[in-house]
């Protein structure tokens, strides 16, 4: 069957002339799956009853991906299976209150009253969801979990934007009130999947209508894809986050290979070229592993480089969260924290990102479709 989800509005008015439709059906589709957020063709009672079988025969159903299993963290996380219609598997991470990464970076701007009130029955008042852009990674950080999953295949924009509209259906998120920001930091390398990567922008920010600047899309440094980035219409661009985690390139490419390919000056030069918008940030992400890029003298290190950027930014520590066969430990406690104080002293703000769901695999890094963990 073909997946309508994943189409805009213009695409679907273009299939509905094809079945000889008329072109305001193209519309009214759009709103049941984006908006109202159906998931089966008779549930979509705007359309005449003939033409529900009529859209079957033809081979059409809404096909939007959908959650398969739930693992829920003591700390209010979930950790979802995301299932795409060939019956690959992908994770996607709810965080009631986020993890504090979305501090300072320019997210907090356009907060109001109404945002922070939130809905009477809610538990939250503002959450963070994780998504992801591909099943495994290629980019084979030394330190990552995803990326022992090496790449399987590239999501489509229907199941990237897919994974957000499941979402905010289960927790029964009312768009233009609740307080949602969304990360493409999950599994996969969004940039490495431009195309498809902004085409779910695409179909958020126009189909959904959240605000692309409440999403963020976080980089290992792919300079073409940056480049590319850096064209796109400020209506449709999310902010930016480039997965630095190390002080110089001699330790970066230890532990990125990546780094071998773009080094780090590259990565800044092509930055430089992104049109922030008004009191926007750079997100430099910071992953923190003991012993190896977590002591004193990195983090002086990082404070000149970010500053010999010239780039409005702020740093997102993350203290690094382990995996099975994977050999680094994690930082202690102090080293964080004076990490921290080294970069705040040298006026770069910096954040510590709390580890969210770490019981469930949920955390940065741990997401490999495992299938144990937390309550279901
Ligand atoms: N591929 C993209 C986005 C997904 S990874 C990227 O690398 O930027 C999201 C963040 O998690 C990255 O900043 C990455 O450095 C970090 N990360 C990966 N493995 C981790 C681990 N085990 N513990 C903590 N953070 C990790
Ligand atoms: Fe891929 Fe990001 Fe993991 Fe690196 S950190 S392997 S780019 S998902």
């Amino acid at each position: 069957m073909k997946p309508l989800f994943g189409l805009d509005t213009v695409a679907l008015a273009a299939r509905m002339i094809e079945m000889g439709e008329p072109a305001w059906r193209g519309p009214q589709l759009a709103e049941a799956i984006y908006r109202q957020r159906l998931t089966e063709l008779r549930e979509i009672t705007t359309l005449p009853k003939a033409m529900r079988p009529k859209l079957t025969a033809e081979g059409w159903e809404v096909g939007r991906p959908r959650i398969a299993k739930v693992f829920c963290s003591v700390d209010g996380t979930e950790r979802y299976l995301v299932q795409c219609q060939d019956g690959v598997t992908v994770e996607t991470v709810w965080m009631p209150e986020g993890d504090g990464g979305e501090i300072g970076d320019g997210s907090d701007l356009d907060a109001t009253d109404k945002d922070r009130q939130g809905g009477i029955a809610k538990s939250w008042d503002r959450a963070t969801i994780c998504v992801s852009s591909q099943v495994g990674c290629a980019v084979n950080c030394q330190f990552c979990l995803t990326a022992k999953l090496g790449l399987q295949r590239n999501l489509t924009a229907g199941e990237i934007a897919g994974q957000v509209v499941a979402t905010l259906d289960r927790h029964s998120v009312v768009v233009d009130r609740d307080r949602v920001n969304l990360v493409f930091m999950g599994m996969g390398e969004p940039f490495l999947n431009y195309d498809n990567f902004m085409g779910a922008v695409a179909l958020l920010v126009r189909e959904v209508e959240l605000s692309p600047q409440r999403m963020t899309v976080s980089t290992s440094g792919i300079v073409p894809g940056i480049e590319r980035f850096a064209q796109e219409p400020q209506e449709l661009r999310p902010k930016l986050a480039i997965s630095l985690n190390a002080p110089n390139d001699l330790i970066r490419q230890e532990i990125m290979p990546i780094n071998r390919k773009w080094n780090i000056e590259t990565v800044m030069e092509t930055v430089r070229g992104v049109k922030l918008r008004s009191r926007e940030r750079i997100t430099f992400e910071y992953v923190l592993l003991g012993g190896v890029t977590d002591q004193p003298e990195h983090a002086v290190e990082v404070a000149r480089l970010v500053r010999r950027s010239g780039l409005p930014a702020k740093v997102n520590l993350i203290a690094w969260n382990p995996g099975p066969e994977i050999a680094y430990a994690m930082p202690h406690g102090e080293a964080v924290e004076r990490f921290r104080e080294t970069l705040v002293n040298a006026g770069i703000p910096a954040y510590l990102r709390r580890p969210r769901g770490r019981d469930i695999f949920a955390a940065c890094g741990q997401l490999k479709r495992t299938v144990e963990g937390g309550s279901e």
